[in-house]
């Protein structure tokens, strides 16, 4: 199942996205049902089906918090000029950070380098803690892809990362969740411009999506919503004013942002 956050002029909903009768998935043919309240339990859906194409895809989730963890391939670690961590290294994204698709990613006149970093983003789908990493399925909603922007100059010169990875607009979102997907098998790309510079595999996280849910549900309590990015692969690179950046998961879809130059 596809689930959306959307606007359709005042309106703000989460809905199911279904494709036409009888076809395969197309956007440009799929439907929206709209949904009461939030999709964290029993979905209670609305008797009106939207065509897809009239309404605006918002980030699909609100997280109360993001969870990034860091160098959780061992070819980007090695870009990075690290060993491959021993346990996971975390950081927080705050929740105004996020965007949604085709919304602008705004490079701060405080950072000389800008950073994409396309990733598999795991949506929790209710309150949990300490679970266990067989049980990670039962408190996860969904996936959806990520981009989690970093001021790579601001991170090299603080020691925690709040600034590098928490400006205004450094967590693009969507464009909606996937609720079945195999995290395993996930194929991540992310181009700039229409050229490719990222390709990695779900298969080559250091520590698993099942791992990081029993890692990071041991030290704080997760909530609906809670987003967690599991980390870039190799290929990072810089994005400039102007360019299109592509995050894109086989199976869950493709986010789309612009890049400005801040305010
Ligand atoms: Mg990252």
């Amino acid at each position: 199942m596809l689930i959306t956050r959307f606007s359709l002029e005042s309106t703000v909903a989460f809905g199911v996205i279904e494709p036409a009768e009888g076809e395969e998935f197309d956007p440009a043919s799929a439907t929206v049902t709209p949904m009461r309240g939030h999709p964290y339990g029993e979905l209670d859906l609305v008797d009106l089906t939207l065509p897809l194409s009239t309404v605006r895809l918002l980030a699909p989730v609100l997280p109360a918090k993001i969870i990034g963890i860091g160098k959780n391939y061992a070819e980007h670690a090695e870009e990075m000029g690290s060993e491959p961590p021993s346990e996971p290294l975390a950081f927080l994204k705050p929740s105004t950070s996020v965007i949604g698709p085709r919304e602008q990613i705004k490079i701060p006149e405080q950072s000389q380098r800008v950073d994409y970093e396309g990733e598999l983003a795991v949506v929790i789908g209710r309150m949990c803690r300490h679970v266990a990493a067989d049980d990670a399925a039962d408190v996860i909603l969904g996936y959806t892809c990520g981009n989690d922007v970093t001021a790579r100059d601001l991170q090299e010169r603080d020691n925690q990362w709040a600034r590098a990875k928490g400006f205004d607009t450094f967590c693009p979102l969507g464009p909606w969740i996937q609720t079945e997907f195999d995290p395993a098998a996930a194929r991540i790309e992310t181009s700039v411009n229409g050229e490719l510079r990222q390709q990695g595999s779900g298969a080559d996280l250091i520590f698993s999506v099942g791992k990081l849910v029993e890692w990071v549900s041991s030290i704080m309590t997760l909530l609906p919503g809670d987003v967690i990015l599991t980390g870039t692969p190799a290929g990072i690179g810089q994005l400039n004013d102007g360019d299109h950046v592509k995050v894109e998961i086989a199976g869950i879809g493709s986010l789309d942002n612009e890049v400005s130059l801040g305010d």
